[in-house]
This record gives structure tokens, sequence and C-alpha cells, in this order.
């Protein structure tokens, strides 16, 4: 069976009191609380260390990482790395990264080769840009970055990976994909898996929404067949909304 997931990811954002001070206010209300969904934090390369040491029921996780061991990379960080301070999870093809610093999917399949090596949890992320949906054919655009940069994995590796959803257009913008929309992506994104790998992987391969899912619309979107969760940027940013996006569960 599938698991239900809610992931922050606090982008370039908070300070380190603040997101200490956020930090513990998830800590308690989680241990005072049983939830129904496991629930990940992306944070700031910069605050793992001290995250992963004291968190106890959220799993901490990288934004990014390097896909060589070590070596003349000046200012990056390689997943050899964010494995041995206890990293247990990473995010790889976030659209910021696919736009903002042009990474391809030729990379992001190296990303996700190197993050097979270190055991680290992938969370790959797909998405149409607006153009892309208004042409039509914004399927065929996600399907295709999940082949070119995911869908090499052995049944095995592929079996642990998380994929979100995020369309392009929806992030950071206040504009939320209809459940109606997402869902019928989601089963697109089923539907692939379906073709590459199995049924019985597909059914058990979480799938979560992104794109300016908060408190208000969580329940609507997560309650669709195919939605098993979110990830959320600007809502993750406050306590009250990012518990209170876990509680839809
Ligand atoms: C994201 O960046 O992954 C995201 C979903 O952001 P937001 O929730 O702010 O749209």
């Amino acid at each position: 069976m599938r698991k239900n997931i809610v992931a922050g990811n606090w982008k370039m954002n908070l300070s380190w009191s603040e997101a200490n001070s956020l930090s513990e206010e998830l800590e308690k209300s989680l241990s005072d609380k049983k939830v129904n969904c496991e629930v990940y934090n992306f944070v700031p390369a910069i605050y793992l260390k001290s995250l992963i040491d004291s968190a106890s029921n959220i799993t901490i996780g990288a934004q990014n990482g390097y896909p060589k061991d070590a070596g003349a990379y000046t200012g990056e960080i390689s997943m050899k790395q964010l494995k041995n301070i206890g990293t247990k999870a990473i995010l790889i093809g976030h659209s910021e990264r696919r736009q903002l610093f042009s990474e391809s999917d030729v990379f992001l399949r190296e990303k996700v080769d190197e993050a097979t090596r270190q055991d680290l949890k992938i969370f790959f992320c797909c998405g149409e840009t607006l153009a892309q949906r208004e042409s039509g054919n914004f399927e065929g655009v996600v399907i295709q970055q999940l082949e070119n940069s995911l869908f090499h994995l052995s049944e095995n590796d592929f079996k642990k990976v998380v994929i979100a959803y995020e369309p392009i257009w929806a992030i950071g913008t206040g504009k939320t994909a209809t459940p109606e929309q997402a869902n019928e992506m989601h089963k697109n994104i089923r539907q692939a898996i379906v073709e590459k790998y199995n049924q019985e992987i597909a059914e058990d391969t979480t799938i979560l929404y992104g794109g300016s899912c908060n408190p208000t619309n969580a329940k609507d979107l997560f309650s669709k067949s195919d939605i098993d969760g979110g990830l959320i940027g600007g809502a993750s940013l406050k306590a009250e909304d990012f518990i209170s996006i876990i509680n839809t569960f």
C-alpha cells in the first residue's frame, strides 16, 4: 500500500533562529498527536545537520546535492556528504532548479543515479509550464521528464522513489491546479508507471501534488483517488498551516 506524505520545501527561506523555532514547534505538535501520514522537510543545506540531529517526527531532506563523490567542485555538496551527516531524502528535478539553474534532464538523471547509489530517498519533481499546458501537450511533457531522468531505474530502485507533480504555473503563484486537473495528471503518471514497470509498483508509488497547496485546498486535493499528499512550499513556513495540511489525513 502506498504511503501518504506531506513534505515541506523551505527553499532559501528562514534565518537559523526561525528555522529552529519552526522545527521545534512542528516536532512538538507532531509528538502531541498521532498523524496519518509521513512528514518530511526539505531544508537549506546549512541547517541540515542540526535539524537531522534534533528531529524525531520529521524526516529531514536536502534540496540539492551534487552527483560526484568528491573533488574540485567549489561550492557544491556531494550526495555522499549529505548521506554521511545522516540525510535521508533529496529533492531532484524541482522546477526552480530546472529553470533558474538550467538543470537538464541528462543532469537530473545523473543526480537520480547518484542518489540511488547513496541510498537517499528521491522526491522527483515534474511539471509543465503554463505555455506547455496551453499548448495541449502537457501530459506528454511531464511523462517525457519521467522517461528522460527516472524511468531507467531498476524496479527495486524505483520502488523507493516519490514523485511530485508540480505544475510550474501553480508554484508560488496562488493559482492551484483544480483537484480534477491534478488528479488527471496523477492518473496519467500512474499509468506511465504501469507501462514502464507494472501495476503493483504503480499502485504502491506515492505521487504528491505541489503548487500553492494550503490549509484551505489540501482536503479537496488529497481526497482525490491518485493524490497521495503534497509538496508544500510557502505554507510549510508557518507551523500552523503546515500542521493543518498534515492533519488533512
Ligand atoms: C514548491 O516549491 O515545491 C511549491 C509547491 O511551492 P508553493 O507551495 O509555494 O507553490
